[in-house]
């Protein structure tokens, strides 16, 4: 090939290349709008949240902020000097992360006999786990963690029962002590199960009505069964969990009245437990961070639909 020739070959190849980019051109300044401002979806990259890599050991630690929630998002928008409401505000939720990673190394201590009014119980247990490992009590503390950051952005006050920073327990008296302590306005023990591989699924336990001894739930039981149809609706819908298969009224309800941590309550409360850890796609879920934030969720929900239902 000869210049003259690759030169006309260059012109056209420019005029081809020209008349798409302006036409591109103008429909990038038709989208613009008024402010001459891109549209939301080129404008804001989303921040990704840096929840990635599953269960390192130190997953513990305080990493609380990280997963916070953005309040709501619905009250963004104009008035950015006031405070967006918070459906929450002046309430007070305890969590109570079940069982401790230290009970293991503590058997005498946790074995120990408390009252819990209709029974003497032990004081503690170390929980179950899944088959490769993840112990119970690291989950509940872990997804504690991420339920307190996502109630507290609603503008709950929020307290645990412990922050693994006891050596064990504390024993299960001393958890319902604590929700009657700080006058809770709901109070919801994290759990997840140990039952055998096969069954499935999450489930609330609600308090009987029990009298005996410093056991009294009475006056809980009721706005227990609504906190905990609550929190088993709301929880179902953001993790896409099924009742349990294994136990329950297959709703995902059991009343129990033989734990220590509802019989001495004197506030609502309910346990819940997620998930089995026996089971290998119950766990696949259950050692997920990505999963444990939407869990984390739904738990938020579930005690927001109680405590802003009961105004
Ligand atoms: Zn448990």
């Amino acid at each position: 090939m000869f210049n003259g020739s690759r030169l006309g070959g260059t012109l056209i190849v420019v005029l081809a290349a020209l008349v798409p980019a302006c036409f591109a051109g103008w429909l990038v300044w038709q989208s613009l709008d008024g402010s001459g401002e891109p549209d939301e979806k080129t404008a804001t990259a989303p921040a990704h949240t840096g929840e990635g890599k599953g269960e390192s050991e130190g997953d513990g630690e305080k990493r609380d902020g990280k997963h916070g929630e953005k309040p709501d998002g619905k009250s963004g928008g104009n008035g950015r000097h006031k405070e967006p409401a918070k459906p929450l505000t002046g309430m007070t939720v305890v969590l109570d992360p079940g069982h401790n990673p230290g009970n293991r190394e503590h058997p005498d201590k946790i074995s120990r006999r408390v009252d819990i009014g209709t029974a003497k119980k032990e004081c503690d247990t170390t929980g179950t786990a899944t088959n490769s490992g993840y112990p119970e009590a690291k989950f509940t503390l872990d997804l504690a963690r991420r339920t307190r950051t996502a109630l507290e952005a609603r503008g709950a006050r929020v307290r645990l029962t412990h922050e693994g920073d006891v050596p064990y327990g504390p024993c299960v008296d001393e958890r319902a002590r604590k929700g009657n302590e700080a006058k809770a306005d709901a109070v919801v023990s994290l759990h997840a199960d140990g039952a055998p591989s096969g069954s499935r699924g999450f489930h609330v336990i609600l308090p009987g009505s029990v009298r005996k001894g410093d056991a009294d739930t009475r006056h809980i039981a009721k706005p227990s069964r609504r906190l905990g149809g609550d929190l088993r609706d709301a929880f179902r819908e953001a993790t896409g969990e099924r009742p349990a298969n294994y136990l329950g009224d297959g709703e995902g309800l059991d009343t129990r009245e033989d734990l220590g941590g509802l019989n001495l309550s004197k506030v609502p409360k309910v346990f819940l437990e997620c998930g089995n850890m026996r089971d290998a796609r119950d766990a696949s879920r259950l050692t997920s961070t990505k999963w444990r934030t939407k869990a984390a969720d739904g738990i938020t929900r579930g005690i927001e639909s109680f405590l802003t239902g009961n105004r």
